[in-house]
This record gives structure tokens, sequence and C-alpha cells, in this order.
């Protein structure tokens, strides 16, 4: 048997449901609290009183690599899943299940067994506050989820027992959702992954399916990516294209085969903010636009990690004049980036009004492309696709380039572009599209399954 991980806040009833799980499928019960006492011969108060949390969070690391791989069910502490490496080793051949509760629920569940306070606020308060700091990381902590807040342990036990034998969409869901990924422009292997998955004999109820959402997108590289990491990690999890011109469409087989998440890319990036639940501050305030959506426990929730794809690579260029070419979608998370760097912005694009638009929002310079020369960069960011294939053009003539410059171009098809090209024969630092996209996936993958996965790993399977 797999083994069952429940995760979830205090209070929503992991230790109760993991007991009756486990006389129901006569497994062991471990609790990962329970494991940290005995193994320390002290109680967490006590570890958290005189050696601190971090004191205790280490121990806790080591406990949870040192668990069993199959026939037990977990009972995992409340803040385990804060830490990557915990998840990566809770993930790994595991069916995870995130249990939780309304506030007043898990307030009254806590009153009647006190435990000392986490913070310094009243209770509620506190609940309210942990929850909200550490609910990324339950979702992230998500195959399943079950509200456990007007449910007995017994009914709840019964219901995960359920879910584990049928798993979430229903036959007539899985043919519907069937019908719509044959008639778009997946490749004849991975279709026929999908169809087993879908409607045929390998059918688990186990497998979730996610993907990205775009039209087209048929030559995304995100599928070979992340089917890559899932094996690795040993996920239950299959990354197909939701190809489709309706995002309608897309949204409604998403939500019919309870999808995991989506990468979203053009042209969806905007509208499908209008489909979700709840959007992350730097997606909405400022950038206006969202390329993940992660589901779970019926919520749809928008994220924005084009933004860290540009930032995590330009960390050292903090405070630097850059010049930003182009204003589409892709340039306003850009921007977003290049001015959290407290760099010195100019927006130079095709249609200047654009620049004006995109500039006013983010209150830096713009101008007329022919304004380059007068500027002298120490940066130049391109978020225009001239360079992706098949085009060869480069967005700047190889004079306008000096070696001092560091030139980084957001296009990724080809891995070099004429514009990198001619910047590393000019002997530019140069940043390629393939550094933004490893980043911005790698935050995806965080914000899908709470792993953090080291760049160079990346790299390797994408290169
Ligand atoms: P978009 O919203 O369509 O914006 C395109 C921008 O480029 C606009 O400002 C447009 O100017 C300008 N532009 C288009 N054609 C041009 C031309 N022939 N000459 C000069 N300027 C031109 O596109 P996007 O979503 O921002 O994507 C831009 C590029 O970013 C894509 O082509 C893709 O290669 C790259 N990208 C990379 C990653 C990654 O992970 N590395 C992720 C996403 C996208 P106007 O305002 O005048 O129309």
């Amino acid at each position: 048997m797999k083994r069952i991980v429940l995760t979830g806040f205090r209070g929503t009833g992991k230790t109760e449901i993991g007991k009756i799980l486990s006389s129901r499928l006569n497994v062991p019960f471990i609790d990962t609290d329970d494991l940290v006492e005995t193994k320390t011969g002290r109680s967490i108060p006590d570890i958290f009183h005189y050696d601190g949390e971090e004191r205790f969070r280490s121990i806790e690391r080591d406990v949870v690599a040192s668990l069993p791989l199959a026939d037990v069910i977990v009972g995992t502490g409340g803040g385990v899943v804060t830490d990557p490496e915990n998840m990566e080793h809770l993930r790994r051949d595991s069916t995870l299940v995130l249990l939780f509760a309304d506030l007043d629920t898990i307030e009254k569940r806590l009153l009647q067994k006190p435990r000392p306070p986490l913070t310094g606020l009243p209770l509620h308060e506190e609940i309210a506050a942990m929850m909200d700091r550490r609910r990324q990381n339950y979702y992230a902590s998500a195959d399943f989820c079950l509200d456990t807040s007007e449910t007995s342990p017994a009914l709840a036990g019964e219901r995960i027992l359920a879910l584990l034998k049928t798993g979430v969409p229903l036959e007539e869901q899985r043919k519907t959702a069937w019908a719509f990924f044959k008639t778009g422009r997946i490749p004849p292997i991975p279709l026929k992954k999908l169809e087993d998955i879908l409607v045929g004999t390998a059918h688990n109820p186990m497998t979730r399916i996610m993907g990205v959402a775009g039209y087209p997108c048929a030559h995304s590289l995100s599928p070979k990516l992340f089917n890559a990491l899932i094996d690795r990690y040993h996920l239950d999890y299959h990354y197909t294209w939701f190809e489709d011109p309706e995002l309608d469409e897309i949204m409604d087989v998403a939500r019919a085969i309870d999808a995991k998440g989506l990468s979203v890319t053009i042209p969806f990036k905007k509208d499908v903010i209008e489909y979700i639940d709840e959007i992350d501050e730097h997606a909405a305030q400022q950038i206006g636009a969202v390329n993940t959506v992660v589901f779970s426990c019926g919520t749809a929730i928008g994220y924005n990690t084009d933004w860290l794809g540009v930032r995590k690579p330009l960390v050292s260029m903090k405070g630097a004049k850059a010049v930003l070419l182009g204003a589409g979608g892709v340039a306003a998370g850009a921007a977003y980036a290049l001015i959290d760097l407290a760099m010195d912005v100019t927006i130079l694009n095709r249609t200047p009004k654009n620049a004006q638009i995109l500039a006013e929002r983010f209150g830096c310079r713009w101008g007329n492309w022919e304004d380059f020369d007068r500027i002298r960069p120490d940066l130049v960011v391109n978020a225009t696709p001239l360079g992706m294939q098949p085009d060869t053009r480069s967005p700047l003539r190889e004079d306008q380039l000096q070696k001092s410059m560091t030139v980084f171009d957001l296009v990724y098809t080809p891995p070099v572009t004429p514009l990198i090209e001619a910047a590393r024969a000019k002997g530019c630092n140069t940043i390629t599209g393939s550094d933004m996209f490893i980043e911005q996936a790698r935050e995806q993958f965080y914000l899908y399954f709470g792993i953090d996965v080291p760049v160079e790993n990346m790299r390797e399977l994408i290169l």
C-alpha cells in the first residue's frame, strides 16, 4: 500500500482520522510530533521554549526523512509543509491528503486541548495569521483535500477511503475531458499516455492531471520539463497540453478533471484572472497577469512567476541603468522585477504609447526605439518576440551593443537568439530566455508541490 500522509493545521483532525485509517487499513499510524518527542525524550513545548523553533524544525526534518515509505499512515505537524526538504520526502511515492477546517471549528477544538501558543496573539488571531502564512504551503501539500469542519473523524476516515478507491473525477467527466484533449495538437505518444490515464486500462484514480494552457502552446517546453520532474520526485501526476482557442473550454475541463494546476501562457495571462477565485499580490495589483493557477480545496489561486524568472538572474545588478524593450505581457513582469531591484528603468517600444502606459504604471521612464543610443544602459532586456523562431531578426544592431552591457533576451526559442549571439561576439555578459524559463518554472513547481528543485537539475532536464 502506498503511504498516506495527512497534512493540515492543528485541530483539523490528523491524529484521530489517521488512527481510524490505520485501523481500517491495518497498517501502523505514525505521528511526526510523537516521533520528535520520542527521539529527544522531551516535549515539543519544551523544545520550543528552551531551544527555539529552528532546532525543533531541524529535528522534525530528520524525523520526516526517516519515515517508512510504504504501508503506513503518517500524521504530520502543522508546520511540516513549510520546509521544501520535508515536502520532497513526504511527497515521494505517497498520497497526501490535506485536512482543513474553518477558523471557528479549529479554535473550538484547540480550546479543548490547550497547546502553547506559537505567537503572542490571542488564539483566534493566531490561527488566522498562521493559516494565512502557511496557506500556499498547505495547498502545495495537497493531492486531495477534505474539509473536516462538520464531519466526525469516523466519517472523514470513510471519505478518505472512498477517495482512495475512486479518485475525484467521475468516469463521465474523464470521458468529456478526453474528447477535449484528442481534438488538440498533443503529439501521438503523450496523447496515447493521456488516453490510458483518463479512459484506458492504465487509469489510476490517484493520478492527477495538470498542464500548460494556451493557444497555441504545442511548442511549450513545460510538458517535457514537468513530466521529468514528476518522475524524478515520484509523484502521481501527468502534465499535458490544454491547447484551445477558448479559455472557457480549458477552464471547464481543468475543473471537471480536478486538475492540480495550469501554467498559463499566450494569449490567456490576463483573461484567466476572471476565472480564478484569488490572486497573489504581485500578479494582481502590479503586473496584471497570471501565469500559474493552483487548484486546491475548491479554490483556484493565480500567481505570476514570470517576474521572478527575470528577477533571479539579475539580483547582482541592483540599481543598474536598464532598458526594457517591449511593453507587452512579459514586459510588465520584467518591469516589475527591474523596479523591485531598484533599477533606473526606461521602457522602449515599437508603439510608444504602450511603453508610456506601462511606464506610468510602474513610475519609470519610457521612449521611442531610437532613444536607445543616448541612454547607454548597463542592462538591456528584450521582451519582444524579435528573434523567436522562425524570426531571425535582432531588436538591436551590433553597433548599439557595448562590451560593458549585460544583455538578457527573454526569447528562448532558439536557445541562442541572434541578439545573444551578437552580444556574445561583442564580449557582453549574456543571460538567455532559458535562464528565465528555468527560474519561473522552478517557482511554479514549488507552488504546485512545495518542492525546491536545484537550478542545475532543472537545467539538466531541459537542455
Ligand atoms: P506580447 O504581449 O504580444 O508583447 C509583445 C511586445 O513586443 C509588444 O510590446 C510589441 O509591441 C512588441 N513587438 C512585437 N512585434 C514586434 C516587432 N516586430 N518589432 C518590435 N516590437 C515588437 O508578447 P509577450 O507575452 O510579452 O511575449 C514576448 C516574448 O517573451 C515572447 O515572444 C517570448 O519569446 C518571450 N517569453 C519568454 C518567456 C521565458 O520564460 N523565457 C516566457 C514568456 C514569454 P507593440 O506594443 O507595438 O505591439
